[in-house]
């Protein structure tokens, strides 16, 4: 098959619609990247990468740190994790608060903001030196030393965060919250604003592709049950109110993030990410989609 006459033509057709949708304004620093940028790229367990337009731009990657996170917290605590949020689907935005007070201040999942700073929690308490240990993480993953943190966006983030520190307090209220909610928030906006290029995403995920082992150094990370877990998290609840429309669609486990990124992945196969800032209505890329949804279609593979 040949991946880069796939993604040059689905390129072609995917940029007219770059036009459409809404860049995030809720974090003012987002704001000042321009639509219209489309990047994919593709990446290869047997180390092949493809690339086609912006993929060499770095953007912020935000929610889709979240799998990062995640991955983190599992290495250190285990299937214990799961004491302090469930593994549904919330059928909620990403930032909505309205379970979290039915459901005692325990979030649906980890991949809505409630879910993601409860993880943020965990790490703080269980890492001597949280931000050096996640960054060296993502860096060793990516295969990219140079990969770190946006201070502006994450400072930017801070400024307009009120919603993400109601679900910390609401969540401290019920004891789900251990660390100063502060601490929790700057740790998590932090976390939102690494940035990467499309070819640092695809790579990045490569130990989820490869059973839980960063193909680059050989370092296992997760064991294969782990990694099967997290990437069935990532198809229910990886795209938040609009998974079961992506699986329908995409038929891949994916994350997305609200600067405009995707990136999904065929088990022991390949990565693909994927850059276009302008949002649809769940706060998901929507040319990403497209471009994911033809990616499946035209090569006829999928998880299923
Ligand atoms: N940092 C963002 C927030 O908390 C992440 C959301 C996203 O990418 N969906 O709102």
């Amino acid at each position: 098959m040949d991946f880069q006459e796939i993604i040059n033509r689905i390129y072609n057709e995917v940029k007219p619609m770059t036009v459409y949708g809404k860049i995030a304004d809720y974090i003012p620093a987002l704001q000042q990247v321009s639509s219209g940028h489309l990047g994919i790229s593709i990446q290869t367990l047997d180390k092949k990468s493809y690339c086609k337009g912006d993929c060499n731009i770095p953007f912020s990657i935000q929610s889709i740190s979240k799998v990062f996170g995640l991955t983190l917290a599992y290495s250190k605590l285990g299937s214990k994790l799961w004491d302090r949020m469930g593994k549904e689907p919330s059928g909620t935005s990403f930032n909505s608060l309205v379970q979290l007070e039915h459901e005692q201040g325990i979030p649906r999942n980890p991949f809505i903001n409630a879910g993601a700073l409860v993880v943020s929690d965990i790490i703080l308490s269980h890492c001597n030196d949280p931000y050096s240990e996640l960054i060296d993480f993502v860096r060793e993953v990516c295969n990219d030393p140079n990969v770190n943190y946006n201070d502006s966006v994450a400072a930017s983030e801070k400024e307009t965060g009120d919603r993400n520190y109601a679900l910390a307090y609401f969540m401290k209220s019920y004891g789900n919250i251990k660390n100063p909610v502060e601490d929790v928030l700057s740790f998590y906006f932090k976390q939102c604003s690494i940035e990467m290029d499309c070819r640092n995403l695809a790579r990045s995920f490569l130990y989820l592709v490869n059973h839980g082992t960063n193909p680059f150094i050989g370092k296992n990370i997760l064991n294969a049950s782990q990694t099967k877990r997290i990437s069935a998290l990532m198809i229910t609840s990886g795209m938040y109110n609009e998974a079961g429309d992506f699986a329908y669609r995409v038929g891949l486990p994916g994350k997305s993030g609200v600067g405009g990124g995707i990136v999904a992945f065929i088990p022991q196969k390949l990565s693909i990410a994927v850059w276009s800032p302008a949002l649809n209505m769940s706060g998901n890329s929507l040319a990403g989609i497209e471009v994911l949804e033809r990616f499946t279609s035209y090569t006829g593979d999928s998880v299923f």
